[in-house]
């Protein structure tokens, strides 16, 4: 019998699927829903759990914990889909950990399971009260137990790939609007916590009613999925997710870069970790990726598609998330005033300045 993870913490392998789930340069929760579902067994008793683990190994990414902290302390910074939580543990006991998962925003979705000897139905209200999603008896039956866990692990699986569907821009691919309204605020949060600077890039497509108004609205389509495309590979395999370790990570993928499209034309680009000037390099290579794609524009002046960027970077993680939208949104209007193809950046000093390649 193979249960070689069945120390406390399983830290080890959970650092190795953390990696697995989180290709390079792309959005946590677009990839997650396509990597092996990841099941947590919670108990005290090592022996329940070489049993569970002996009947999901082969279908699930099985992780352990052997205590109520352990398992609160796993669950933050790695998200498992389920959980199957035993409810007698010393310490903080199984309803007491449902009961703190479901009162937090970050976890409150997990669906738990609880295994539990006692078969009161006050034992069960309890349970569900404290937000279990179904109950699973001892001594364990493989079948039973199987058929509940698969159910229920199907069901947040397509729950995931919704959510994951409703995120995504229908045109282009990246993340969508809404999307970026649920990061960005988190993403001021966490490099504030964890006292990194963050970069936003409001982009604009020059001269874009132009390019409608002469090639039509289908070429004007296939011309903003090129640069959506072209902005994610940009970034593509740049970022190292272990760029961050201390503090740990508290959400898998948080370091993430994100490209979405804000509106119409519009782009942003999120980049954590990112200062005044790595802005200044990844704006400027934006820029150069677009210019080499060389999309014949009559309208324009250059005869290209060619962009805008508006920067606004926070060190200090004091700028209000709005207040970086509004800077970046300003540095962009000064760009096109100052004649697009170029990037403007907005720091904390309140200064705007150009791009070299302005003028
Ligand atoms: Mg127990």
């Amino acid at each position: 019998m193979s249960v070689e993870p069945a120390r406390d913490e399983g830290v080890a392998s959970v650092a190795n699927e953390g990696e697995k789930v989180m290709p390079k340069g792309t959005d946590y929760l677009l990839t997650n829903t396509l990597a092996r579902p990841r099941l947590l067994i919670v108990d005290d008793q090592t022996v329940n759990i070489r049993v569970l683990h002996e009947i999901f190994n082969e279908l699930y990414d099985v992780f352990m914990a052997t205590s109520g902290e352990s398992a609160l302390q796993q669950v933050t910074r790695f998200p498992p889909d389920l959980i199957l939580l035993d409810v007698m543990m010393p310490g903080i006991d199984g309803l007491e950990v449902c009961r703190r998962l479901k009162a937090s925003e970050e976890t409150a979705h997990i669906p738990v399971i609880f295994i539990t000897a006692h078969h009161q139905v006050d034992d069960e209200l309890a349970g569900f009260e404290a937000g279990a999603v179904d109950f699973i008896s001892k001594p364990i039956n493989p079948v039973i137990v199987k058929v509940r866990v698969n159910t229920h692990m199907a069901l947040k699986r397509q729950s995931d790939l919704l959510k994951s569907i409703a995120m995504v821009d229908g045109l282009t691919g990246v993340a969508n609007r809404r999307r970026f309204d649920e990061v960005w605020p988190q993403q001021c949060r966490f490099c504030q916590e964890i006292q990194q600077p963050l970069t936003l890039m409001m982009i604009d497509v020059d001269f874009f009613k132009r390019y409608n108004d002469a090639y039509g609205h289908q070429a004007g389509d296939d011309a903003l999925r090129k640069v959506a495309s072209t902005l994610s590979q940009t970034f593509e395999g740049a970022f190292d997710p272990p760029a961050i370790t201390d503090p740990p990570i508290a959400e898998a993928g948080s370091v993430m870069p994100m490209v979405a499209r804000y509106g119409g034309e519009e782009f942003a680009c999120i980049l954590p970790g990112v200062d005044h000037e790595g802005a200044r390099h990844w704006a400027e290579r934006l820029l150069n990726a677009i210019r080499a794609l060389h999309i014949s524009h009559q309208g324009a002046p250059k005869g290209y598609l060619t962009l805008s960027l508006g920067v606004a970077v926070t060190t200090s993680g004091q700028m209000a998330a709005q207040a970086l939208i509004e800077q970046a949104d300003q540095a962009l209007y000064e760009c096109k005033a100052a004649g697009r193809d170029n990037f403007c950046l907005h720091d904390e000093a309140m200064d705007i300045s150009a791009g070299p390649s302005m003028g």
